[in-house]
C-alpha cells in the first residue's frame, strides 16, 4: 500500500500538519517517534521539545487559568492520567502537545509510535522504513522532526532542567524565577548574545560565560551585549558545575578559568541558559536533502515549505534556525500540509 502523505515528527509542526492534512481528507499517517532510552537521552521522545517543559505562556489561546475541566473533557482518559496534575496556570507543554495530538486523531490522522530510520528519496513513491522494521511507500512526506538543544552534558545541568536550567530565553526568560536576579548564559555565538540581551530585560545581571577571549558572534550582536550595562562577560572560562538544591533549583554555577585552572569562582544565579546551539534531527535523511551549513533542511522556495526533493516538505525547527518557537513550528506545519495537498493534487494523487 502507498500512503498519500506521511508526517514524521510529533511536535507542534507535525500535529498541525496532521490536523490540516486530515481535514483535507488526505488520510495522513504520523510517525510520532518511539519511546526508548535512546530518544530519552537525546531529548527526542514523542511529543517533541514542549513535552520537556512546564508552563507555556506564549502560545496564543491559552491564558493563565484553570484548564482542568477542558483538559478532562478533551483528552483521552487513559492519557490524562499520565499527565502531571495541573497547577491551574494556563497550559503546560505536555498538555498542549497532547491536545494537538488529540485534535489530529479526532480528524482521522493515523498515529504510529515508532521512529523513521530510513527514507529513500531517489525515486517516487518514496520508500520508508521504521525502527521496528515496518516498510511502506508514500507519495509525499512532511519532515517535522524538530531539533534538540545542545547542552554541555554536565550531570548537574540534567538535574536542574525545569528548575532553573533552560535552553530558551525567549520561552522561559519571563518566568518569575528568572526575574530580578542574576542569570548565567553559556556560549559565545549570536544566539548567546541574543539570549543574554533578552534576559537582561528581566534579570538583575547576566553573566556570559565563554571559553575563549573573544566571541564568535557577529560584531553587531556582540557589541549590543557588551554595551549592555547589566551584562558581564567571564572570558576564558568554562562551567564546572551548575549549583543548586532540590528545593530552590539552580542557585549558581562554579566556573573555572581555562588559562589558570586554579582560578575557580562561584557565581550566584537563579538561572542557567545553555546557548550553544541546536542539532536538527535529520540523521535518518542521510545527505538526500539540501541543508544549511549548520544542517537545517533548506526551503528551496520560501515561504513555501518545499525542499530540494519534489514531494518532500519540511516544517518546524528542523528547517528553522531562527525563530524556534511552538507557534512558528505550528505555522509552518500548516503551510507544509497545504503545500503537500496542492502538490498531490497537481500530481493527480489527491
Ligand atoms: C525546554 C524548552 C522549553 C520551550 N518552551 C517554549 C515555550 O514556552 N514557547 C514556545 O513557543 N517554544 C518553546 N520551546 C521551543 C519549542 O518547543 C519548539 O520550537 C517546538 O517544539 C518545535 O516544534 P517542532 O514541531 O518543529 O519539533 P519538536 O518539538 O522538536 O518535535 C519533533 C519530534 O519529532 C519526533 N521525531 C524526531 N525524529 C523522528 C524520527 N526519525 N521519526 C519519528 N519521529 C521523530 C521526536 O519525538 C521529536 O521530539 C521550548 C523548547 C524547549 C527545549
Amino acid at each position: 500500500m502507498t500512503e498519500r502523505v506521511t508526517i514524521i515528527g510529533s511536535g507542534p509542526a507535525g500535529w498541525t500538519a496532521a490536523i490540516y492534512a486530515a481535514r483535507a481528507n488526505l488520510g495522513p499517517v504520523v510517525y510520532e517517534g518511539a519511546f526508548n532510552e535512546d530518544n530519552r537521552q537525546k531529548g527526542t521522545l514523542p511529543l517533541g521539545q514542549l513535552a520537556l517543559t512546564t508552563e507555556v505562556e506564549n502560545f496564543p489561546g491559552f491564558p493563565a487559568g484553570d484548564m482542568t475541566g477542558y483538559l478532562d473533557s478533551s483528552i483521552d482518559d487513559g492519557k490524562r492520567r499520565y499527565m502531571a496534575p495541573h497547577e491551574k496556570q494556563g497550559v503546560s507543554g505536555p498538555e498542549l502537545m497532547e491536545l494537538m495530538r488529540q485534535q489530529a486523531i479526532n480528524f482521522g490522522a493515523k498515529v504510529i509510535t515508532d521512529d523513521i530510520v530510513e527514507l529513500k528519496l531517489s525515486e517516487r513513491p518514496f520508500r520508508v522504513r521504521s525502527l521496528s522494521g515496518t516498510e511502506f511507500n508514500t507519495h509525499a512526506v512532511i519532515i517535522a522532526t524538530g531539533a534538540r538543544a545542545n547542552y554541555l552534558g554536565l550531570a548537574s545541568e540534567d538535574r536542574f532542567k525545569n528548575m532553573g536550567v533552560s535552553a530558551c530565553a525567549v520561552c522561559d526568560g519571563a518566568l518569575p524565577r528568572f526575574r530580578n536576579s542574576p542569570l548565567v548564559v553559556v556560549g559565545g555565538g549570536d544566539s548567546a548574545m541574543e539570549e543574554a540581551t533578552f534576559l537582561a530585560k528581566y534579570a538583575s545581571a547576566v553573566y556570559i560565560v565563554h571559553r575563549r577571549d573573544e566571541f564568535r558572534a557577529s560584531k553587531i550582536m556582540a557589541d549590543r551585549a557588551l554595551n549592555n550595562e547589566k551584562i558581564h562577560v567571564k572570558w576564558n572560562s568554562v562551567i564546572d558545575e551548575v549549583l543548586g538544591d532540590d528545593e530552590n533549583g539552580v542557585t549558581g554555577v562554579r566556573i573555572r578559568n581555562v588559562d589558570d585552572e586554579s582560578q575557580v569562582e562561584e557565581l550566584g544565579a537563579s538561572g542557567y541558559f545553555a546557548a550553544i546551539g541546536h542539532t536538527p534531527n535529520t540523521d535518518f535523511l542521510g545527505n538526500q536533502l539540501a541543508t544549511s551549513e549548520s544542517g537545517y533542511v533548506t526551503w528551496t522556495q520560501p515561504p513555501r515549505t518545499n525542499t530540494s526533493v519534489e514531494g518532500v516538505f519540511a516544517a518546524g525547527d528542523v528547517a528553522d534556525d531562527r525563530y524556534k518557537q511552538a507557534i512558528t513550528a505550528a505555522g509552518t506545519g500548516c503551510a507544509a500540509a497545504l503545500d503537500a495537498e496542492r502538490w498531490l493534487a497537481d500530481q493527480g494523487l489527491e
